[in-house]
């Protein structure tokens, strides 16, 4: 077994946005930490204004292996409807991000395709356990990556996959 640090070098340290569109359409960021995708729900999705927090609700981690994933969850199971790979890439940060973590923030940048620059994600407030339901604030860093909401709305712009090229509802039509 490889430790973290030959992991994080051979595979680089990776994120997701999946687009998710459940019993509400929200967005899952998920960070690779450590061994798993830290996960919170952004009931608005990501936004490049760093005047515009984004409320981000931590759910459960999630294994590795479904940083990949698209396609349809089926009715009656856990996150249930269609999901897209809304942006991937990897992230860097300059500090040990599992303690930040812990400590309830965390600064990195996010080398994706839509999803760029310096982010900060803060905790607000605790959830019923340690990694469920806490709050959390996404915010972009003011740099070059920033947009003015009013000018450009990367969700509406670029909406689609950056694997597949389909949007949600496409996929939610594999459902049959
Ligand atoms: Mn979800």
């Amino acid at each position: 077994m490889p430790n973290k640090e030959t992991r994080a070098e051979i595979e680089g340290q990776r994120f997701v946005v999946h687009k998710h569109a459940a019993r509400q359409l929200h967005y899952d960021f998920r960070l690779e930490i450590e061994v798993v995708l830290k996960s919170w729900a952004i009931p608005k999705g990501p936004c490049l204004d760093p005047l515009k927090k984004r409320l981000a609700v931590q759910v459960e981690d999630h294994a590795i292996d479904f940083i990949d994933f698209e396609g349809v969850i089926p009715r009656g199971e856990y996150g249930a409807g269609s999901i897209i790979v809304w942006d991937r890439g990897t992230w860097s940060a300059d500090d040990d991000l599992s303690a930040a973590y812990r400590l309830g923030k965390l600064k990195f940048c996010l080398h994706g395709e839509k999803l760029k620059g310096g982010w900060t994600l803060v905790k607000i407030g605790t959830g019923p356990d340690a990694t469920s339901g806490s709050r959390w604030l996404l915010i972009k860093e003011r740099d070059t990556e920033a947009r003015d909401l009013q000018e450009y709305d990367v969700l509406t712009h670029q909406p689609t996959s950056v694997i597949s090229g389909r949007t949600v509802d496409e996929v939610s039509g594999d459902a049959g």
